[in-house]
């Protein structure tokens, strides 16, 4: 059967690392037989300044039209301010999530063995670190309405949002989370604040009654979000699965990522329920160091293989990349972000060949 990956490069260092990926996917596709079509296409401000626009209907078109999307990064300070604000290139890219319906956004906190003591926590608390975000991306207090900002008739102004998500949004994402669960360690925290906000209480109440249904075989628990900023500080291995809302998701998973070391390492996957995925490197466009060719490709390496995993079927591909990231950075291989003492610096493209070089040998 005919899979298809659509590449959307973007800005700034966004093509230098698509390009590192794009070797990875045209070696899995030279040497497995799999029959693989790969099209590009414009985001961002790579798009607005062709077509005005951040993302066209016929761009999202294809993209709806693929099995995964494989996203480099938007935006740069070539665009800041100087476009309308709805043809800002970040628009782009929530249009595309919006576009493909992806509403579960998976981000996992790995701390490879090698980047152990990159961490801002001590080596025992991180090293074997292995949690999956599970995080709720189209509802929740960035979406929901009303929200604006008025002036009340004492001339006082007030700014609000509203967190606000309906029980069959909960279910959907809960599903996703306990579905990944069993495919790792079968266990899933999920994470709210039912003692502040009924909105909170709703989500415990749909996933407790979920689990109970449909997956009993889960072990299932439930943490208040300020308790889980602590637990992810304090005792970060004790979690498996954390399933969570779009505000505390975006809060906690950011966290995380910055345990197990760089920006520049890690990798996101947003899926809808039979859609295309949307892969893309948790990292913005860099402009600091776009075009220097020294941007760390790790992250966007490995959200080709979530790719693999996740829309493409291709777990073993998955985990035969992931095995070869680990080996190399084993090997003391880095980028200038990543750089250790004793280690071999290399550039973007640098680490592109020691990636493909390990994925040969096995
Ligand atoms: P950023 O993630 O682009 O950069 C933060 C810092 O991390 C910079 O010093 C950068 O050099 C470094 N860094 C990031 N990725 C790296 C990599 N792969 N290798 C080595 N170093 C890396 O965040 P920012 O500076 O806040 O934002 C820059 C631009 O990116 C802005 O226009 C912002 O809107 C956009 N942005 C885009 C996305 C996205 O495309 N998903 C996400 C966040 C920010």
């Amino acid at each position: 059967m005919t899979k298809s990956v659509f590449i959307l490069a973007g800005d700034g260092i966004g093509p230098e690392i698509i390009a590192e990926a794009r070797r990875v996917l045209d070696y899995v596709i030279a040497t497995t037989g799999e029959v693989i079509t790969v099209t590009d296409g414009l985001v961002g401000g790579a798009s607005y300044d062709v077509h005005g626009e951040p993302l066209t209907d016929a761009t999202l078109d294809q993209a709806i039209a693929a099995n995964a999307v494989l996203f480099g990064a938007i935006g740069g300070p070539k665009w800041d301010g100087k476009t309308d604000y709805d043809k800002r290139p970040e628009q782009g890219l929530l249009n595309l999530r919006q576009g493909l319906n992806a509403f579960a956004n998976l981000r996992s906190a790995v701390c490879f063995p090698a980047m152990a003591d990159a961490s801002s926590l001590k080596r025992e608390f991180i090293e074997g670190l292995d949690i999956l975000f599970v995080r709720e991306l189209m509802g929740g207090v960035y979406f929901g309405q009303p929200r604006g900002i008025d002036t009340l008739a004492d001339g006082s102004r007030v700014g609000y949002n509203t967190q606000r998500y309906t029980d069959w949004e909960i279910e959907r994402v809960a599903r996703v989370a306990f579905e990944m669960a069993r495919k790792r360690d079968n266990r899933v925290t999920s994470v709210e604040k039912a003692n502040v906000m009924e909105s909170g209480v709703l989500w415990r109440e749909v996933v407790t009654a979920l689990q109970a249904s449909d997956y009993p075989d889960v072990a299932l628990d439930h943490m208040y979000a300020d308790n889980c900023a602590m637990q992810l500080v304090k005792q970060p291995k004790q979690f498996d699965v954390i399933l969570t809302d779009n505000l505390f998701g975006d809060l906690l998973s950011d966290a995380a990522a910055m345990l197990t070391g760089s920006l520049g390492m890690l990798p996101s996957a947003s899926l809808s329920g039979d859609g295309p995925g949307l892969y893309e490197p948790i990292h913005g466009s860099a402009p600091d160091i776009a075009g220097k060719g020294i941007a760390n490709p790790i992250a966007t390496v490995l959200s080709l293989a979530m790719a693999f995993r996740y829309s493409l079927g291709m777990k073993d591909m998955a985990e035969r990349i992931e095995n070869a990231v680990s080996t190399v950075l084993k090997n003391g291989i880095r980028t200038g972000d990543i750089m250790d003492e004793g280690c071999t610096k290399v550039n973007t493209r640098g680490m592109g060949d020691a990636i493909l070089a390990e994925l040969e040998k096995n």
